[in-house]
């Protein structure tokens, strides 16, 4: 191949690790190479070579929107023009912050930071020094970003390498952290009994090992044991908040976790994450308390708004209403079959090429790797963009049509 992107992909593995500067976009588990981008607006992407694609990436979720809507764009330039960052509180921060509290109510304080990754490490750490103890237990394929503490057993990226358990985690940090199968309750009531547990963090719908969904009652057997035990209970939302509902996944499922973490959606495309909770949890934070956490372009102003209008606009257009049409409507039109199993919930979703049950990351193993990765490029080569991996969800957003979905769907089967 002789394209731009080919070319670029070239340039970049020579100064770039594998070409990318995350380990999914590197196409690996699909084979081939990624193409680079040129352009991206409402549902559609285009790469340097002029291609089209409908996007079901969407950024990893944070494009709830489409790319580059004008309400964001337009704020963004405008703030820009004012400053791009100052290291002094801004009024947007405020503005944001409120807004968070306001739909998750289970958060009564929070505190931004730049990516979901350091929201989780944050919160971890948050939970040590509030219960003065220091193991938690995560669950396996819940992903949490890639700290030391919360890179074991985790999905995403690391899954789709085949290294779950990363080269240079400390073993001493990994021997804090208890694995549990999803929606095993066994299990969490025997390590909770048997350890003094600082924290119990999980993606309430888990999104980065596929997609499936917690049990009856698993998330509200998980709140009263942590509150029996002493642990408190940690919702990563970075990938769910505001995204299956404006209140979250804690709104659908009507749980109150003591923290939560957030990222994606909240900075309109721009680099965030936050984590908030009980305030009495969160007043453990310099310059309050004790736990140390920081961050030069914390709150920054452009993130912070671009966040601000992303969300009210998801209000004003009563977003939540849309996706789950749009998602309803790719759900009817998919095809059923034994060899697949359809998963979704509101605008997220996932084709395992596997037969059902799925319910937690050994049965999504037993997805067939090979077809997913004839799909995926079957998809791309007709202008779908999927993504390039099975241990990944898709993602709709407003700015699809009911065109793209069904044109999708013909796409889909055409391939199958
Ligand atoms: C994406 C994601 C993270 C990590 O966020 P980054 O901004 O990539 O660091 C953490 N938790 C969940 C649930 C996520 O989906």
């Amino acid at each position: 191949m002789n394209s731009r992107s080919s070319e670029l992909f070239a340039a970049a593995q020579k100064i770039i690790p594998g070409g990318v500067n995350s380990p999914v976009r590197a196409f690996r588990n699909v084979g081939g190479e990624p193409f680079f981008v040129d352009r991206a607006k409402g549902a559609r992407i285009w790469d340097v070579d002029g291609n089209e694609y409908i996007d079901y990436v969407a950024s990893w979720g944070p494009a709830i929107l489409g790319h580059a809507p004008a309400v964001i764009v337009d704020l963004v330039r405008d703030v820009a023009s004012r400053g791009l960052s100052f290291g002094i509180p801004n009024p947007f921060e405020v503005e944001l912050a409120q807004l968070i509290c306001e739909w998750m109510p289970s958060i009564e304080k929070v505190r931004f930071v730049n990516s979901g990754t350091e929201a989780a490490m944050s919160a971890i750490r948050l939970a040590r020094g509030f219960t003065k103890r220091d193991k938690i237990i995560k669950f396996d394929g819940c992903y949490h970003g890639h700290s030391d503490s919360l890179l074991v057993k985790s999905g995403s990226g690391a899954l789709t390498h085949g290294q779950p358990d990363s080269a240079g985690v400390p073993q001493a940090f990994a021997g804090l952290t208890i694995s549990i199968p999803f929606n095993d309750v066994d299990l969490v009531r025997k390590a909770l009994n048997e350890n003094e547990i600082a924290a119990v963090i999980l993606e309430p719908v888990p999104a980065n090992a596929g997609l499936y969904f917690p049990r009856e009652n698993f998330l509200s057997i998980l709140r009263e044991e942590c509150t029996k035990h002493g642990a408190l209970l940690i919702f990563d939302e970075v990938m769910t908040g505001f995204r299956v509902a404006r209140g979250g996944a804690q709104e659908i499922y009507g749980i109150k976790p003591d923290l939560t973490t957030l990222g994606k959606i909240i900075g309109g495309g721009l680099p965030v994450g936050a984590f908030g909770g009980r305030a009495e949890i969160m007043d453990q934070l310099s310059p309050n308390g004790p736990v140390y956490q920081a961050g030069t372009l914390s709150g920054n102003p452009l993130a912070m708004a671009a966040g601000l209008a992303q969300l009210r606009e998801l209000d004003r257009i009563n977003a939540w209403k849309i996706l789950e049409e749009f998602g309803a409507q790719l759900e009817e039109l998919m095809p059923k079959n034994d060899a697949t199993t359809f998963h979704r919930i509101g605008s997220m979703f996932c084709l395992f090429f596997a037969p059902g049950p799925i319910v937690d990351l050994a049965s999504a193993k037993r997805s067939d790797l090979k077809s997913f990765a004839k799909f995926f490029h079957g998809s791309l080569k007709r202008g779908v963009y999927f993504a390039p991996s099975q241990f990944e969800t898709g993602f709709i957003s407003t700015a699809h049509t009911p065109n793209d979905i069904e044109r999708t769907a013909e796409i889909v089967r055409e391939v199958l």
